[in-house]
């Protein structure tokens, strides 16, 4: 029983695959298969619906439905059966399909009910190409057996597909595969506007022979290439062993676990006795995987499935020889497509890229500090990007609405072009105030410096018109390596970003790992709350080493030139006194060893908990500057996760609680005459920093590409008259003060 199955189903194979290789257009091609299909798997109906655009099936060849409805009919998404089978990506198999929810009845296709329905999708490793259909006059459920046949079917469809030989005599008005517009919506990491040609980051698989003529051979070729597959991931294992234990180890025994797993490989070669080739049958299960990815909500499940795809994208390399690198050239205005990519291998990009679309990521992952150094337009969560999109494909990012715009219709293009040149202008606009500093009409200046933390930050030290770097982030170049950099490494780095700065002024904070920041070859600690847990100053005071030997850096590549070194994440005074004291001892350890010094040694803190702004005075009169961290200060002040989209706008910067406790915070410095900056995202955004200045902070540190907006406001306005409307709004106890300054900002 079980072989005439199979020997059914590979003869069904072989007839799709002969009408493949005889000449003939498209739809051709598709009439033959439906009457194939129907007469191998005796039912009088069977259809294929292809997708017309990304929210429309049309009905592109009948076995049994009346032949004009042939590219009348059309569903769209989730409409009917047909239409559920495409939204969710799996099967229906109904006896009576009239009482299936959301069943419609379409009279154009004859007067017939068929109450038998089977409908499985045809899709491609999570791209969704359209429906396969069988339906039977007689009530009925489809078997196991036929289900998982016509799935076999359906996958060699979606090869064909995908290989375009359906365009042609009639079909010819069906956009072939990845031709249609499509708008992905996922979320900003990185604003910014950018149009260019998709580059994957991981090029496409094509297979080109889905049917196999001789399963036996395919069945060996399927375990030679698994065979090949563990022993790679044996490798990856040992080389994560030697790394340290935990975590990571215990993921990549999982992803071993998988490699190992009998059912996917059962599966699989099941596949291959119905008729398909190996590499159609490993797709065919990471098809499902997909499907299944992205319904499942469970963190673990997720995980799991993303191995299996992982192992899948491997396998297929493997049995096709088609390694990542295809040869092809890059374009010369490359948009990065991936799925989710490291800092280090976006770096090695660097400035030739546009912008970057992940399917993954996150606001505060190390891809987007990487994006946002390189002030290109990052969007996350760009579901399916990897999928539809292929080499070349136009595409326009949209980082402001983290909205992505693939192969666009013209008129969406031309409105971007001219988004695109109205940004243009305005940073035109900014470039000629570079010079000129962020004075308000009443003569009061503030000082505007940038954010940095990597090597291909400073560039733009001279091109924002920054007056030096408020904020060098040092943890970042500890991320974007898969080691603890050296301290001669670090020493001369620093150096280069002091020769770069000339002169001006660049503020060095001391590591800042933990919370959303883990090192890769850092032991991951399993806190429940990573970002109030062990991070920052506190990790380097437990682990004095790494402090002391960043310190060493600092000091000897300010030889000869004043130092400025910032302490992360103060929460109490004793903490900044104990980092104090070891710079001190660091400081003297260099003079007893004759080392040439620093000319000028600044010390300040930064001040991110809502603990310091009660600090004792001595603590204010310690520091030579402080600096707010109000990307910390705010998550702590009202205890909302910065990294979570669902709390992390809910409270605003200008409520006025939060400014009462920065005037706290300006009282208590101007009491001991410390200096007092502000670095955190708030100071990047005009209004927050005109409000900022008007509370009394005369520094502000932001993304170089705010500096021109911010200027621009600041010198079109009175910092002393906003002065008067804040003081009199928070004396008055108006919650928030948003309204107030935004009118007091139009009547300007
Ligand atoms: C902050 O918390 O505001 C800050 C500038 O530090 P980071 O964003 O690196 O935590
Ligand atoms: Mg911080």
């Amino acid at each position: 029983m079980q072989d005439r199955k199979d020997s059914d189903s590979r003869k069904l194979l072989k007839r799709l695959k002969d009408i493949l290789a005889a000449p003939g257009g498209g739809q051709d091609r598709l009439d033959q298969i439906t009457y194939h299909i129907a007469d191998s798997m005796g039912t009088q109906v069977c259809s294929i619906y292809l997708f017309r655009d990304a929210n429309t099936l049309e009905l592109c060849a009948t076995e049994g439905l009346r032949a004009e409805s042939v590219h009348r009919i059309r569903l769209r998404l989730g409409e009917g059966l047909v239409g559920r089978v495409a939204r969710t990506g799996r099967y229906v198999n109904t006896a009576d399909a009239p009482s299936e929810p959301g069943f419609r009845f379409m009279p154009e296709t004859g007067e017939e009910v068929f109450p038998s329905f089977l409908g499985v999708p045809i899709q491609r490793v999570g791209e969704r190409l359209g429906v396969l259909v069988v339906q039977c006059r007689e009530p009925r459920l489809f078997s196991e057996d036929e289900i998982y046949g016509l799935e076999v079917v359906a996958m060699v469809l979606a090869e064909m597909t995908e290989l375009g030989v359906f365009q042609g005599g009639h079909a010819d008005g069906m956009p072939p595969a990845h031709r249609f517009p499509l708008m992905i919506r996922g979320a900003t990491a990185q604003e910014g506007a950018a149009e260019g040609c998709v580059w994957l980051h991981e090029a496409r698989v094509v297979v080109t022979n889905p049917v196999g003529d001789d399963p036996d051979r395919e069945l060996v070729r399927l375990h030679e290439g698994v065979a090949m597959l563990r022993s790679t991931v044996d490798k990856m294992v040992a080389a994560a062993d030697m790394g340290g234990e935990g975590e990571h180890t215990a993921v990549m025994e999982a992803y071993r676990m998988f490699a190992n797993s009998r059912s996917w490989l059962k599966r699989m070669e099941e596949d291959i006795r119905l008729g398909l080739s190996a590499e159609a049958a490993v797709e065919k299960e990471q098809s499902a995987a997909r499907a299944r990815l992205e319904m499942a909500a469970d963190p673990y499940l997720r995980d799991r499935l993303h191995d299996l795809d992982d192992l899948s994208n491997r396998l297929l390399r493997i049995l096709t020889g088609q390694g990542a690198n295809t040869g092809a050239a890059m374009p010369g205005n490359p948009i990065l497509v991936a799925r989710n990519i490291g800092p280090a291998e976006l770096l090695e990009y660097g400035r030739r890229l546009r912008g970057v679309v992940l399917e993954e990521g996150s606001v505060g992952s190390h891809a987007a500090i990487v994006a946002r150094a390189l002030a290109i337009p990052l969007v996350i969560h760009a579901s399916r990007i990897t999928t539809e999109a292929l080499n070349g494909d136009t595409i326009l990012v949209d980082g402001d609405q983290g909205i992505v715009h693939l192969r666009p219709e013209e008129s969406v293009h031309k409105a971007f072009l001219d988004k695109i040149a109205m940004q243009a202008e305005a940073q035109n606009r900014y470039a000629s105030l570079r010079n000129l500093p962020a004075t308000g009409t009443c003569g009061t200046t503030v000082q505007l410096y940038m954010n940095a933390g990597l090597m291909a930050d400073l560039p733009s030290l001279a091109g924002s018109g920054a007056e030096g770097v408020g904020l060098f982030r040092t943890e970042l170049q500890f991320l974007i390596r898969n080691h603890v950099p050296r301290r001669a490494e670090l020493a001369e780095l620093y150096r280069r970003v002091l020769d770069n700065a000339q002169g001006r002024l660049v503020m060095f904070r001391t590591l800042d790992i933990g919370s959303d920041k883990v090192l890769p070859y850092m032991k991951p600690q399993d806190e429940p709350n990573p970002a109030m847990g062990w991070r920052a100053i506190r990790v380097g005071l437990d682990k004095r080493g790494v402090l002391r030997m960043q310190l060493q850096a600092l000091i000897r590549a300010s030889v000869g030139r004043p130092l400025h070194v910032m302490f992360p994440f103060i929460a109490d005074i004793s903490e900044y006194e104990a980092a104090y004291r070891i710079l001190m001892q660091e400081l003297s350890r260099e003079q007893r060893m004759g080392h040439p010094m620093p000319t000028d040694i600044r010390v300040g803190a930064m001040l991110e908990t809502p603990s310091m702004a009660f600090a004792p005075q001595k603590f204010f009169e310690m520091c030579d500057f402080i600096s707010v961290g109000g990307n910390d200060l705010k998550q702590f002040f009202f205890a909302a996760d910065r990294e979570n989209e669902r709390v992390r706008r809910r409270y605003d910067t200008l409520s006025s609680s939060f400014l009462l406790l920065l005037r706290q915070i300006v009282a208590r410095c101007d009491e001991a005459r410390v200096p007092l900056s502000f670095c955190g995202e708030d100071a990047g955004r005009p209004v927050e920093a005109l409000v900022f200045a008007a509370l009394g902070i005369r520094r502000l540190s932001m993304r170089p590409a705010s500096i021109g907006p911010v200027k621009h406001l600041i010198r079109r306005v009175s910092i002393a008259d906003l002065r008067k409307i804040v003081d009199e709004h928070l004396d008055s106890g108006r919650p928030n003060l948003r309204g107030p300054v935004t009118e007091w900002l139009a009547r300007q």
